[in-house]
């Protein structure tokens, strides 16, 4: 999941962009308005994270920049004041939700999620399953044959992307980027590091393996049934 923060603040930018890294997202930063709708324009995001108060373009004109484009995205307002006004413009733009600044990072992180499930493809499903694996992705949890898996945020996310297109041969430069939000080196081995991390944790001493290496292609997740 990627996901757009605009903020011009450094400190708050800097934070928001650790803190939803940490929580398994790909994020981008824009430090003013005229960057922050760029990106949304150029690039595919699952969610937007604007603040109002912003230089060259505020909050509002990036939001109409972006719906005029006909992008979908959810769209969170970060919103210093807490004025009605600010509230009622903001949602009459097409924004989808507001946070009154400052605010808990667990307080975001929990809007977040809730736009993500909500936005983009509807009623996109809390869990996701093959054989007795299943990735809940309101609790962040993953479990096989019912025991608890502890992943890192970058395993999380490899393991929600090979889940989410099960079946299908996921060359490495497409992880690289829908995962690590970089280029494809072949020089770097990061990739394979984090399939054999994650196996070990998710397919060692259980049958069926699910992951599984396509020389020269990529890495698929499949059950028995569709291999
Ligand atoms: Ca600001």
């Amino acid at each position: 999941m990627k996901i757009l923060v605009v903020e011009d603040e450094p400190k708050t930018g800097d934070y928001l962009r650790q803190g939803l890294s940490e929580a398994g997202y790909v994020v981008d930063l824009g430090r003013n308005g005229v960057d922050g709708l760029h990106l949304a324009l150029t690039d595919a995001y699952d969610l937007a994270i604007l603040d109002v108060m912003l230089p060259g373009l505020d909050g509002w004109q990036v939001l109409q920049g972006i719906r005029r484009a006909g992008k979908e995205m959810p769209v969170l307002f970060l919103t210093a004041r807490d004025a009605v006004d600010d509230r009622v413009k903001g949602l009459e733009l097409g924004a989808d939700d507001y946070l009154v600044k400052p605010f808990a990072f667990s307080e975001l992180l929990a809007r977040v999620r809730t736009l993500l499930r909500r936005g983009g493809k509807a009623k996109e499903a809390d869990r996701l399953n093959a054989a007795d694996l299943e990735l809940d992705l309101l609790r962040r949890r993953v479990t096989r044959a019912g025991k608890k898996i502890d992943l890192t945020s970058k395993e999380f996310a490899l393991l929600e992307l090979l889940l989410r297109r099960q079946g299908e041969v996921l060359p490495r430069s497409l992880i690289a980027s829908q995962v690590w939000d970089m280029n494809f080196d072949s020089d770097t081995n990061v990739i394979e590091v984090a399939v054999r991390r994650l196996r070990a944790k998710m397919d060692d001493g259980f049958e069926p393996k699910l992951i599984r290496t396509v020389r020269g292609m990529g890495y698929v997740l499949e059950t028995a049934e569709c291999g």
